[in-house]
């Protein structure tokens, strides 16, 4: 008999890992089997069909619908950062599920005897959470075949009014303070979305949310890619097509964008041939597809 030792003892989920622009964008999604992803600089992460071991230290997440292969591992991520000593994590998750969810972790606690620790908060599309001072989360509606949401992370910045950016350094500091009595500012706040998730959602989720065009980095679904698989259909089960990207190529602002959530009737081959036969250029090298 062969013993295997080390880090060959386990399996862990699948987990790719990309740095842009500061950001790592860690995880993988692949339609009906599991989606997850995390953004580890912003101690978040996005979806939970599945969980690799050392995502549990990320202590907030943002469910974007109830699918399985977005849920299935939200139990088992309570319990192990309960078992670690780890705070109670915050969950995220459309509104409308927050009853359902808690039931499902009720249901867990029973069966498995051991408590999962964590805040639910219901979001609405419109709604938007402050993550820190740099970075806030706004949530959008998508458009899927369940209530789904997708979620934008903005930075924030302050700059100096355009009026006062001639004055001196002493000038705006006593500006400042007489400003600050009425309850004013010489400065505003500027924002930029730096990473968007889509989620699962036909077109129109990009559509209806310019940010997801404008984003730093974009992780958008792209559950299909063959002729054989026509767009229609698969709009009707709330999802895009290749044919959707080409005909909005002009639209992306995007630094990177990632396509994922492939279905598993193709294989990655498969994929990766259509989508760099028809998009040679991979949208100027901005496209990265997520396998
Ligand atoms: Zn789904």
């Amino acid at each position: 008999m062969k013993e295997i030792t080390g880090e060959h003892r386990y399996s862990d989920p699948p987990c790719r890992q990309l740095t842009f622009n500061g950001m790592t964008v860690e995880g993988f999604s692949r339609a009906a089997m599991q989606t997850y992803w995390r953004i580890p600089e912003l101690k978040l992460g996005f979806d939970f069909g599945g969980q690799p071991w050392h995502f549990m230290s990320t202590p907030q997440w943002f469910l974007s619908h109830t699918h399985m292969d977005h849920l299935l591992a939200l139990p088992a991520y309570a319990a192990r950062r309960r078992m670690m000593k780890m705070e109670p994590p915050t969950i995220f998750v459309p509104a409308h599920a927050v009853q359902r969810i808690r039931q499902l972790l009720d249901v867990f606690t029973r069966l498995d005897h051991g408590r999962l620790p964590c805040q639910l908060v219901g979001v609405m599309p419109g709604e938007e959470y402050e993550l820190s001072r740099e970075h806030v989360v706004s949530v959008v509606k998508t458009d899927h075949s369940i209530p789904s949401v997708g979620y934008i992370v903005w930075e924030r910045r302050k700059k100096l009014k355009p009026e006062y950016q001639s004055l001196s350094e002493q000038e705006i500091r006593q500006l400042a303070a007489e400003l600050r009595l009425a309850g004013k500012q010489v400065s505003a706040e500027i924002r930029f979305p730096r990473v968007a998730y889509l989620g699962d959602s036909t077109p129109l989720g990009l559509d209806n949310n310019p940010a997801m065009y404008e984003a730093d980095i974009l992780i958008t679904e792209m559950s299909f890619a063959a002729k054989r698989h026509r767009s229609d259909k698969i709009h009707r089960y709330g999802h895009i097509h290749l044919d959707d990207i080409i005909d909005r190529r002009d639209k992306f602002r995007n630094g990177l964008i990632i396509a994922s959530h492939f279905s598993t009737r193709c294989s990655d081959k498969e994929i990766d041939h259509i989508v760099r036969r028809r998009l040679p250029d991979m949208l100027d090298n901005r496209l990265v597809l997520w396998f």
